[in-house]
């Protein structure tokens, strides 16, 4: 059978409200909504719709939910893929695949395309190029510029891209007419941790009066997914000893299984 080329999902059911903090980047990817919803106005006067922005941050911090709830809020379709898949790929697929995927898109337009992980492609061209599977970077690179550039001014076709590399990008991409804005989207502090721990705890059966505050402040550090994590754990620990609502020490159990599997990861010896 053919391989998938990407993803596309029609109804999308996220929302702002599903992504906890993260207020100025919300404020700033609001403007993309509205523009979407109504391009007319915002072209009326002569400007010209941006075509691009870059989500900037760690892993896990929601750059994937917020370009989903873009895509909710706006009702639009959304296509995603990962630059990671482009590696190792054949010889001209690449590039075929990029240009499929706008073609599909702009079919579809209003749209949203989401490239996950752009470093992978968007790495700065003519530097590590010692292996043949660079080339084929290349021309991936080339065809995401060509297509983008490409774009007429009422496509209606706004392209978002994540990566926690902003700095290894090929500087082509972040020209005037492409990637020309950064959205922000950093760890949580312990407010906004406390408000990803109640987004998180709506699904679950707890204990009554759990103090996510608390609960916040036993988590510095920690993203927005490990947070989805400790949560989902806590649950899974509480089931496990039979109990009827997930308390305060499932929590704690969860947050102390966490930290050892981010030390693991991060190789930190304590
Ligand atoms: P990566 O760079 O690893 O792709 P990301 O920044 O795209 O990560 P997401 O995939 O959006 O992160 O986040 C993973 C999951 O973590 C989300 O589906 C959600 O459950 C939870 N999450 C992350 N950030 C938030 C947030 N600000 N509010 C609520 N949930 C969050």
């Amino acid at each position: 059978s053919k391989a998938k080329l990407f993803d596309e999902k029609n109804d999308i059911k996220v929302s702002f409200k599903d992504v906890a903090g993260l207020e100025g980047a919300k404020e700033e990817i609001q403007e993309i909504v509205e523009f979407l919803k109504n391009p007319e106005k915002y072209t009326s006067l002569g400007g010209k719709i941006p075509k691009g922005a870059l989500l900037v941050g760690p892993p896990g911090t929601g750059k994937t939910l917020l370009a989903k709830a873009v895509a909710g809020e706006a009702k639009v379709p959304f296509f995603s893929l990962s630059g990671s898949d482009f590696v190792e790929m054949f010889v001209g697929v690449g590039a075929s695949r990029v240009r499929d995927l706008f073609k599909q898109a702009k079919e579809k337009s209003p749209a949203i395309i989401f490239i996950d992980e752009i470093d992978a492609v968007g790495r700065a061209r003519g530097k590590n190029n010692f292996s043949g599977s660079n080339d084929e970077r290349e021309n991936t690179l080339n065809q995401l510029l060509t297509e983008m550039d490409g774009f007429g001014t009422n496509s209606n076709v706004i392209v978002l891209a994540a990566t926690n590399r902003a700095d290894v990008l090929d500087k082509a991409l972040l020209r005037a007419g492409r990637f020309d804005r950064q959205i922000y989207v950093d760890l949580p502090d312990v407010r906004e941790r406390k408000e990803i721990f109640e987004v998180h705890l709506k699904p679950l059966k707890k204990q009554e009066g759990l103090d996510t505050e608390f609960l916040a402040k036993q988590t510095p550090g920690f993203s927005g997914a490990d947070i989805a994590n400790v949560c989902n754990e806590a649950a899974l620990i509480a089931a496990r000893n039979n109990k009827t609502a997930v308390d305060k020490q499932d929590f704690l159990d969860a947050v102390d299984r966490i930290v050892g599997g981010l030390e693991k990861k991060n190789k930190i010896v304590t």
